[in-house]
C-alpha cells in the first residue's frame, strides 16, 4: 500500500480540484479523481504520489478533459473521395449555418402559416424553391433518400408489383438494396431483363394487372459497359403510362444544374427526369445537392398528395434545422453563375488540378520537416473521387504530398500504420490513404492551411521496432 496518497477529501479542499468542480461539476470530478487514485495505487505508480495534490490534480484535470472531449470531432479529409459518406458528405456553406443557427436558437414557423395564421405544412418552407428549380408540380422532404424511395415505394405501390430492370437491383452502401427495400415497402419485386441489357418489350411484356408502378434506379456506385441496353427515361414513362402505371426514379445523388458546365462529368437532372416523364424522382440532399442529409421527393401533384397521407411520412420527416439548412442552399441555386463560389461542395469538386499541385509544394517543406529523418515527402498528381455514388468511374485530377517510409520493404507497411494512427491522433484527425507503400494526403480539400500547420508539430510517429 503505497503510504503518501494524499485522500480525497483533502484534494477536494484544494484550489486547483475548486476549478475543476466549476467546470466538469463536482460528481464528474469526484469520480475521476477515485478512477485516478485506484489507478495509481494498482499501477504502484508512487512518483505522482510523492509529488504530492498539484501533480496529481493536473493528471486529474487531463483525464476530466479527456473524458469530456465531443465525441463528434472536426477531421481534414485528405482521403481524395470528396462526399465520403462516413466523414459526413457535403460542407454547408456560410448562409446555411447561419439558418441553421437561426433556426436553432429561435422558435419559428415550422408548421404556421404566417400569412392566415393558420396551421402550415413544413414542406411548403421549401416547396416553392424546388419547383423553381427543378419544374416538379410538388414536393415533400424526408429524413434522407433511402426514406424517399422507402415511403414512396409504399405510398405508391403496397400490395402490387413493381417493375424493375436486373441491371439497377443495386446495392448501395450502408446495407441499402433496393430488393429488401422493395420488400419492406411492401411492393412484389418484377425483375425485367437481364444484368446488362433490359429492352421496352421487357418491360411491356412485365405489365399485368397487378402491377403498380415502374421503377428506374440509377446505378451510383457501379456502371455496367461493353454490350449493353438500357430504356430510355422518356421511353420507359411512355410504356408506363399507356398503362396509367406511375414511373419512379430514384436519381441518387442526383443535381439540379448540368454539372458539365463546370467541367464536371455528366450527371442525370431532377428536371431532365421529371421532363423525361418520370412521375415521382427521389434524390439525397447532401450528395451532388451539396445540402444537408435529406431525401427530396419531387412529382407530380396527386401523387406526391398521396405520399404525404402515408402515416410513415410521419415517421420520415425532416427536422427543422435540416429544412433551415436546405433552404439556404437551395436559394444559392437561384444564381448558378456564382454557385462554384458559394457551395463547399462545388467549389471543392471544381478546384483545379494546378492550384491543388501549388498547394502540395508549398506545404512540402513543413511536412518534411515534421516527419524528420526516415521518411521522403513529395509531391505528386493524384486522382480523387466525387464519392456517395456518384460517377464511381469519373476521376478527379488533384495533387498530393505522397509520404514513404524510408526502411526495408520488411517495415514499410508497419511504419505506414504508424503514421496512419499518429496523424488520426492529432488534434484534428488528419485521414489519407495508404496506396502504393507510401500515404497519401489528397489536398483538394485542405482548405484551412493554418489549422493543418499549427497542429504538425504535435505529430510523433511511434518507431517500428
Ligand atoms: C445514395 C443513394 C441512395 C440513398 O441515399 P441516402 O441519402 O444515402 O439515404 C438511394 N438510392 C441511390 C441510387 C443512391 O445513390
Amino acid at each position: 500500500m503505497p503510504p503518501h496518497l494524499p485522500s480525497v477529501d483533502s484534494l477536494l479542499r484544494h484550489p486547483a480540484c475548486h476549478l475543476l468542480i466549476a467546470r466538469y461539476g463536482r460528481p464528474a470530478t469526484l469520480t475521476a479523481l477515485r478512477q485516478l487514485l485506484d489507478d495509481l495505487r494498482q499501477a504502484s505508480e508512487l512518483d505522482a504520489a510523492e509529488q504530492g495534490a498539484e501533480l496529481l490534480l493536473g493528471r486529474l484535470s487531463e483525464r476530466l478533459a479527456m473524458q469530456h472531449r465531443s465525441r463528434v470531432r472536426r477531421v481534414f479529409n485528405l482521403t481524395g473521395t470528396v462526399l465520403h459518406t462516413n466523414l459526413g458528405r457535403a460542407l454547408l456553406p456560410e448562409e446555411a449555418v447561419e439558418a441553421v443557427q437561426t433556426a436553432a436558437r429561435y422558435p419559428l414557423n415550422l408548421e404556421f402559416d404566417l400569412a392566415t395564421g393558420r396551421r402550415g405544412d413544413r414542406d411548403d418552407l421549401i416547396e416553392g424553391l424546388i419547383r423553381e428549380l427543378t419544374g416538379a408540380e410538388a414536393v415533400t422532404v424526408v429524413n434522407n433518400n433511402a426514406a424517399a424511395v422507402l415511403l414512396t415505394l409504399n405510398s405508391l405501390g403496397a400490395r402490387k408489383e413493381g417493375i424493375i430492370s436486373r441491371g439497377e437491383l443495386i446495392e448501395i452502401g450502408g446495407a441499402f438494396r433496393i430488393p429488401d427495400i422493395m420488400a419492406r415497402a411492401g411492393v412484389k419485386l418484377h425483375e425485367v431483363g437481364t444484368t446488362n441489357r433490359t429492352h421496352a418489350r421487357d418491360y411491356e411484356a412485365a405489365i399485368n394487372p397487378r402491377t403498380g408502378l415502374l421503377m428506374r434506379v440509377h446505378r451510383s456506385n457501379y456502371s455496367i459497359e461493353g454490350f449493353t441496353a438500357q430504356v430510355p427515361t422518356a421511353e420507359l414513362a411512355k410504356i408506363a403510362h399507356q398503362q396509367t402505371l406511375p414511373l419512379l426514379e430514384d436519381l441518387g445523388s442526383g443535381s439540379l444544374l448540368d454539372l458539365t458546365r463546370w467541367g464536371l462529368p455528366a450527371e442525370p437532372t431532377v428536371r431532365q427526369a421529371l421532363a423525361d416523364g418520370a412521375d415521382v424522382v427521389t434524390f439525397s440532399g447532401d450528395k451532388l445537392l451539396g445540402g444537408p442529409q435529406a431525401g427530396l421527393i419531387v412529382g407530380r401533384k396527386a401523387l406526391i398528395a398521396k405520399i404525404k397521407k402515408n402515416p410513415l411520412k410521419r415517421a420520415l420527416r425532416v427536422d427543422k434545422l435540416t429544412l433551415a439548412a436546405l433552404e439556404a442552399v437551395l436559394g444559392l441555386y437561384r444564381d448558378p453563375d456564382r454557385l462554384a463560389e458559394r457551395l463547399p461542395s462545388l467549389r471543392l469538386l471544381t478546384r483545379p488540378g494546378p492550384d491543388i499541385i501549388a498547394q502540395a509544394e508549398r506545404l512540402r517543406g513543413a511536412v518534411a520537416q515534421a516527419l524528420g529523418q526516415g521518411w521522403t515527402v513529395s509531391v505528386q498528381p493524384a486522382l480523387g473521387m466525387i464519392g456517395s455514388g456518384s460517377q464511381p468511374v469519373a476521376r478527379l485530377p488533384s495533387g498530393a504530398l505522397c509520404l514513404r517510409p524510408q526502411v526495408s520493404k520488411r517495415l514499410r507497411g508497419r511504419q505506414l500504420l504508424a503514421l496512419e494512427s499518429a496523424l488520426r491522433r492529432l488534434p484534428i484527425a488528419v485521414l489519407g490513404r495508404i496506396d502504393d507503400d507510401a500515404l497519401w494526403l489528397d489536398l483538394r480539400q485542405l482548405d484551412d492551411e493554418p489549422a493543418f500547420l499549427a497542429q504538425l508539430p504535435d505529430l510523433t510517429v511511434e518507431p517500428s521496432p
